[in-house]
């Protein structure tokens, strides 16, 4: 990644007429920015300051211009070194006119995504032909494509930078459709995909038939073999884009592309590492980099661990290129800048690639974000309403213990009528079998939420709230079925609540089995708390009423 090098490219698209000198300067600039203000160690690095690239993003050369500007290249290279081998014996330097022309096949250029591989530009191919095709763009298609005929791409490395999901446009036409074909590493190494070509009605009817497959990070080049010839089909082209990381998905708050105003410091969270801090209004952190693939438009649930010593804070979820804003997040009081809990919310998003930016909105007592956490709801729990929240462990099943009561009645901030709600509602539990199952002590918020109060208790108790909200608690001593329960054999305690005009809860996990007291922020309105306590396994009692001192 030397600057003769890319600075070469550059002067072989200026003698072939394809660039500027100015255009050249003005990328070359834009080159040198981005290396001073990228990390080397970044993925994206090689990509984003090779200099095709730049001048393609400038808009100055297409990739056909660029994919002839670097085969020029690897001949002069070539030829260079033939005449450095050959100085003693010539007298004579080789002119531009000397050279041979570009063959694809006689180079390798590794590229990055997204990349679309004309179907004709093949380092190597078996039993097809190439055609004229009156598709948009002309050029040529490949035609005549019998079963166990290939295509090989060798000549066309790209860098997939991440481990994840991939999506390949295939550009096709068949008059009858039945064909299909095989993708695959050029050297046959791995198959990707078994794609059905649809019938479009012509052999120069082109549609575009789009799939997703997961490639490992790295450098790759593809094949196409035919496994049924059908009617007969054709290939014009296909596109590979990067999609991002398939659910579920952890970012770390202080892994972002680019921020303002944060800083990050050693947190003493479960598993270390940084969180990020010093946040004030408007500060905000852009993860456009950590992309994310929704398979399928719908709810999602985002779980942020935040800790604030005094709450009042609040951030806005949004896509990292800023046209949706998904969320606003209240943090809660958590009791301290290193006290963390994980707060659930649920969002709609749609299909496909997506990345996020998080702006602080209101600074409060302080807030420090140590990850968030992009997951599906489990069976859909969460973005149901709270009287049809979801049992991962049949709530009807009291054989045998675990669910443990919750609430204690001793505790003089919760009503004694939630609390005798609370032991005769916990009826249900969740059978032995289960807890042997190696569930997190962290539970995920939604994963295993036993059957709602509600649904055993009857509609929940609406409070009318207006200030600070607060709650204090005794840790249960005993299991549903009277079995003793040691306060290390409880994993934490969950508060779910949401007004009565929203349809979801937001969730806030306290993984803290000490933890005796919770403030959460200023609240006004009219809303529904609950509480469930779960063991070190992850079993969940029923979330039961409570109302705020
Ligand atoms: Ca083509
Ligand atoms: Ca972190």
């Amino acid at each position: 990644m030397d600057n003769k090098r890319t600075s070469r490219l550059g002067e072989i698209l200026i003698e072939k007429g394809l660039l500027t000198a100015a255009q050249l300067d003005i990328a070359i600039k834009e080159q040198r920015s981005r290396r001073k203000n990228m990390d080397p160690l970044d993925q994206q690095f090689a990509a984003a300051t090779s200099l095709g690239e730049i001048l393609i993003e400038l808009g100055f050369i297409d990739r056909l211009q660029l994919n002839r500007g670097l085969n020029w290249q690897a001949l002069l290279r070539k030829m260079t070194m033939a005449m450095a081998f050959c100085a003693p014996f010539m007298s004579f330097a080789p002119t531009a006119a000397a050279a041979p022309k570009a063959s694809s096949s006689s180079s390798t250029a590794t590229y990055t995504l997204p990349l679309t591989i004309q179907a004709e530009n093949y380092s190597s191919m078996f039993g097809m032909q190439a055609e004229a095709t009156s598709d948009v763009g002309g050029g040529k298609d490949m035609a005549y494509i019998d079963a166990n005929d290939w295509l090989k791409y060798a000549n066309t490395a790209f860098v997939a930078p991440a481990t994840g999901v991939y999506k390949i446009t295939y550009r096709v036409a068949s008059p009858g459709g039945g064909g299909s074909f095989a993708l695959t590493e050029s050297d046959g190494s791995i198959k990707y995909d078994t794609v059905s070509v649809p019938s479009t009605g012509g052999s120069q009817k082109w549609v575009n038939v789009e799939r997703t497959i997961t490639m490992v990070a790295g450098t790759h080049s593809l094949g196409i073999t035919a496994l049924v010839r059908g009617s007969g089909f054709n290939i014009n082209w296909f596109k590979v884009e990067y999609m991002g990381s398939p659910l579920p998905v952890t970012i770390q708050a202080e892994d972002y592309t680019s921020m303002s105003g944060i800083q990050t410091q050693a947190t003493t969270d479960t598993g270390g590492g940084l969180n990020v801090g010093y946040i004030d209004a408007s500060d905000w952190m852009s993860y456009s980099k950590s992309m994310i693939y929704i398979p399928t438009a719908g709810s999602y649930n985002i779980t942020y661990r935040v800790a604030s010593p005094g709450g009042g804070g609040s951030f806005a979820l949004a896509e990292a290129d800023g046209s949706v804003t998904y969320d606003t997040v209240s943090v809660p009081n958590t009791g301290g800048w290193q006290t963390w809990v994980s707060v659930t919310r649920t969002v709609n998003l749609t299909a496909g690639a997506h990345s996020f930016k998080i702006t602080a909105l209101a600074r409060g007592y302080g807030f420090n974000i140590n990850w968030f956490k992009v997951e599906t709801p489990s069976g859909g729990a969460v973005s149901s309403s709270s009287s049809s929240v979801a049992s991962s462990a049949p709530a009807s099943s009291s054989s045998s213990s675990v669910a443990s009561s919750v609430v204690s009645s001793t505790s003089s901030s919760v009503t004694s009528s939630a609390v005798s709600s609370s032991t005769s509602s916990l009826a249900s539990s969740t059978p032995t079998s289960s807890s042997s199952s190696s569930a997190p002590a962290v539970a995920s918020s939604s994963s295993s939420v036993a059957s709602s109060a509600a649904s055993s208790s009857g509609s929940p108790i609406q409070s009318t709230v207006s200030g600070a909200v607060g709650f204090s608690w005794v840790a249960p001593t005993q299991r549903e079925n009277g079995t003793p329960l040691d306060i290390t054999q409880i994993g934490g305690y969950e508060f779910r609540y949401r007004n009565i005009n929203d349809a979801n809860y937001t969730y806030v996990t306290i993984n803290d089995p000490w933890m005796n007291y919770y403030n959460f922020n200023y609240l006004s309105g009219t809303y529904i708390f609950q509480v469930a306590t779960y063991d070190t396994n992850g079993l969940y009692s029923n979330f039961i009423d409570v109302i705020p001192k």
